[in-house]
């Protein structure tokens, strides 16, 4: 199997580490498409960071290349029919594995993208209050 093929949305629903471990191993990976990048960050949660590599090859939030998938993945590029699952999933887990993960490519444009939102956010609250 693939990583086009796997069912990624049924995946570490209720798993244990090893069963986890045992299906990520059972699927090749290519590493640089939007599939396996929602699957290391759903792995990543659970794994070591010698098995991720072990099982996906390279740390994927390290390649740059993919931060276009990974924008339309977290939602900070618009695309016309995002997957919500993987979006409320992957923004739920990048603030977990942060410290994991501080110095990876990818991380750090999560943070800095992040933190930019959450300005704007907040200029628009205040807009909004002196508007009211
Ligand atoms: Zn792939």
């Amino acid at each position: 199997m693939n990583c086009v093929e796997m069912n990624l949305d049924a995946l570490a629903a209720n798993l244990s580490h090893d069963e986890l471990l045992a299906q990520l191993k059972g699927v090749s990976w290519c590493g640089g498409c939007s599939d396996c990048l929602y699957a290391f960050i759903l792995a990543a949660q659970h794994l070591s960071s010698e098995e991720l590599l072990d099982v996906f090859g390279a740390n994927l939030l390290d390649k740059a290349e993919l931060m276009t998938a990974f924008d339309e993945m977290v939602g900070f590029k618009r695309v016309l029919h995002p997957n919500m699952v993987r979006m409320v999933r992957v923004n739920k887990i990048m603030p977990q594995i942060k410290a994991k993960f501080a110095d990876s490519a990818l991380m750090k444009h999560y943070v800095n993208e992040s933190l930019k939102q959450y300005e704007s956010d907040l200029f628009e609250d205040y807009f909004n209050m002196s508007m009211t």
